[in-house]
């Protein structure tokens, strides 16, 4: 197991050259993330999230400022940080555990040791009996199931996920929260998982980031110190509902009164 680092990012500024203009997609960024903490990144759609995720997985290098993994400057990809995306993104020829394997770049290890690293994977997401399956054999919650294995393969240092339940339906989404718990607490891994979804923030995350339209920057940070598992109808989350809705929609100035 990988010693967990924190998670650096100091002055970040990204602009995009655009034909019709520059685009400025993310403004003084300033935030640590503590080894293993979860951290939930919420905002607007267009804000930046998904850029934000970009650089620190090192998938664009053209920024301003400087993102940290313990003392290290990041410099492109690396094992040591996990992506997973709204989409499955597997290769549909390949079975579930050629899929996993596929990610799993250590190429010194034995093929005893490989198949064992893969074997607890699978097991860690509860495919158990799925590994020769392919994905259009899966459900979509099974497929994001095999994306996140493949994500934490390398045993990265940090897992990067980009609204990673966003193409599921309700219920599989609701259900999928919470074996990710179960995946984070048994991999105790550092987390940023961006969702536009305000109620997942709350139930899975020990902070929440919000970060503004554009140019995204961080319009506030919520400490949720409630302990798991959560419950999702607790007046403390109607409150901090109440407190995330009340920034995200007062600098688009239409901030709507709820009663409930
Ligand atoms: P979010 O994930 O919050 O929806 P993004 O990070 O995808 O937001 O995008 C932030 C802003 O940057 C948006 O206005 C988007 O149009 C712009 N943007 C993203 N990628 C590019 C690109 N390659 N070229 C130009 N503009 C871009």
């Amino acid at each position: 197991m990988e010693v967990l680092e924190s998670l650096e990012i100091k002055d970040l500024r990204k602009i995009y050259k655009a034909e019709n203009g520059d685009v400025l997609a993310l403004k003084d960024v300033n935030l640590t993330v503590q080894p293993g903490e979860f951290v939930c990144i919420v905002g607007a759609s267009g804000c930046g999230k998904s850029t934000l995720l970009r650089l620190i997985v090192g998938l664009e290098s053209d920024y301003l400022g400087e993102i940290k993994l313990g003392d290290k400057i990041l410099d492109g990809p690396s094992i040591n940080r996990g992506m997973v995306f709204q989409e499955a993104r597997l290769f549909p020829w390949l079975t579930v555990e050629e899929n996993i394997s596929f990610g799993l770049v250590d190429n010194k290890l034995s093929s005893k040791e490989r198949s064992r690293i893969i074997n607890e994977h699978i097991e860690l997401v509860n495919l158990n009996g799925f590994a020769k399956s392919y994905p259009h054999q899966l459900s979509g919650g099974m497929q994001q199931r095999v994306s996140i294995a493949r994500a934490l393969v390398n045993y990265p240092k940090i897992l990067l996920l980009d609204e990673p339940f966003g193409a599921l339906d309700a219920l599989t989404r609701l259900q999928m929260q919470q074996e990710f718990l179960r995946i984070w607490e048994k991999e105790r891994t550092t987390v940023l998982l961006v969702t536009h979804d305000v109620d997942e923030a709350m139930y899975l995350a020990d902070r929440i980031v919000v970060l503004s339209s554009r140019p995204g920057t961080i319009s506030k940070i919520i400490n949720v110190k409630a302990t798991r598992p959560r419950d999702r109808n607790s007046p403390v989350f109607t409150e901090i509902k109440r407190e995330i809705y009340k920034v995200l929609f007062k600098e688009e100035d239409q901030l709507i009164e709820y009663v409930i």
